[in-house]
């Protein structure tokens, strides 16, 4: 094996050492996430579960679905809001800040699922706990969940 033929696998190895497994990160990212979601309304002192439920094309990978709810006088049916934390995969190269970075710019989020459904997810979100934190009184349940498959 020549000098050359060294370098080149060498560097063949290092760039299958650095291609990502793009299904496992999602998940994993999935399950921080949501951890961050969880965290912010125990903070507001809102219960939440989570839920998990395997992916369908990939039955090992398990996706975890968060539902909160807070309580009204019974009046009426509880009404469900819901964003989805999944996104499409990601090619870095096609992005012009890290797909990662949650890059603000110009009145701008860049990032992966800043655009669906990381929006409305936060604005769901944000209206239970409004609800919660002003104490409005509510003629049913409201129930939040953020959903791990669209
Ligand atoms: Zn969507």
């Amino acid at each position: 094996m020549t000098r050359w033929m060294l370098v080149i696998t060498a560097a063949a190895h290092a760039l299958v050492a650095q291609t990502p497994d793009w299904a496992k990160i999602d998940a994993e990212t999935l399950r921080h996430f949501t951890k961050i979601i969880k965290g912010v309304l125990d903070q507001e002192g809102i219960e939440s579960k989570i839920f998990t439920m395997e992916n369908f094309s990939d039955p090992s990978v398990l996706r975890p679905n968060l539902i909160a709810r807070i309580k009204g006088n019974g009046k009426k049916r509880p009404i469900l809001i819901v964003g989805h934390t999944d996104t499409v995969g990601v090619d870095a190269k096609k992005w012009t800040h890290g797909p990662f970075s949650a890059h603000r710019q110009d009145g701008y989020v860049y990032g992966r699922g800043t655009l669906d459904d990381k929006d409305n997810l936060v604005a769901a979100m944000m209206s239970i706990i409004l609800l919660k934190r002003q104490k409005v009184a509510l003629d049913r349940d409201v129930i939040f969940m953020a959903e791990a498959g669209e």
